[in-house]
């Protein structure tokens, strides 16, 4: 019974205002954590210019993307995929926890991208997923951000509903995506991608490339978080 009551109050302290997120000590005020744990949050902190991988000191790129640049131009994703912020995803992604959304928003707003752009553009879920999860976590942080910031959001249509991509390496994960996408909507010429993971930035460069191909001229990614990938 103890543990029990132990649990309800950690799950209750955690979807309340008022406490810090990952520690459950009190938060700094207006924000959902405390400094400590701010502070040592897993921040992306020697990013790929263009697709937000850590790079060794000094680089501004990848050798994925001095080799093969993507169509989008930049990558913002201020923290990498790791504790707590992993926890964080899960519980918004898979248990729709807003106020865990909310403190992924709050997060994105800490490390904007340098430009904020036209609009901001959802990735769409594959028909399966939508099925399955009944949210889209993307659109979700795209209205979010752009009540905040004053910009649009636009969207895009799936058009493939592709196979999971989990198990695909890069350049098969690229295959997989092509012509994925298709944006009806007139598009202002700097869109930004909005999404909580970037993971190998395939989905991004299909995404972008639909976007490009509907008439912006530049495209950005503007994500929480980015799985370090090292090679792959
Ligand atoms: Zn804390
Ligand atoms: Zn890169």
């Amino acid at each position: 019974m103890h543990q029990w009551g132990y649990c309800i109050n950690r799950w209750l302290k955690r979807s309340l205002p008022g406490y810090c997120a990952f520690c459950l000590a009190p938060a700094l005020a207006g924000g959902g954590w405390c400094a400590t744990c701010l502070g040592e949050l897993p921040w992306n902190l020697q990013p790929c210019h263009q697709c937000a991988d850590p790079v060794s000191h000094g680089a501004s790129l990848c050798g994925h993307c001095l080799i093969e640049p993507p169509a989008f131009s930049t990558t913002q994703a201020g923290l990498l995929y790791q504790e707590p912020i992993k926890q964080l995803v899960h519980d918004f992604k898979f248990q729709a926890s807003p106020r865990a959304g909310t403190l992924l928003a709050e997060l994105m707003l800490l490390t904007p991208p340098m430009t904020q752009g036209d609009a901001l553009l959802s990735v769409p879920m594959t028909a399966t997923h939508a099925r399955a999860r009944g949210f889209n976590q993307s659109y979700w942080l795209a209205e979010r951000l752009s009540r905040q910031l004053g910009v649009p959001v636009v969207t895009a249509k799936r058009v493939k509903d592709s196979a999971s991509q989990r198990t695909l390496n890069r350049r098969q994960r690229a295959a997989n995506l092509a012509g994925a996408f298709v944006i009806e909507s007139p598009l202002p010429a700097h869109v930004v991608i909005v999404d909580d993971v970037v993971t190998t930035g395939s989905t991004g460069h299909a995404l972008a490339r639909a976007a490009l191909d509907a008439g912006a001229s530049r495209v950005d990614i503007w994500s929480a978080a980015r799985t370090p990938l090292g090679k792959d």
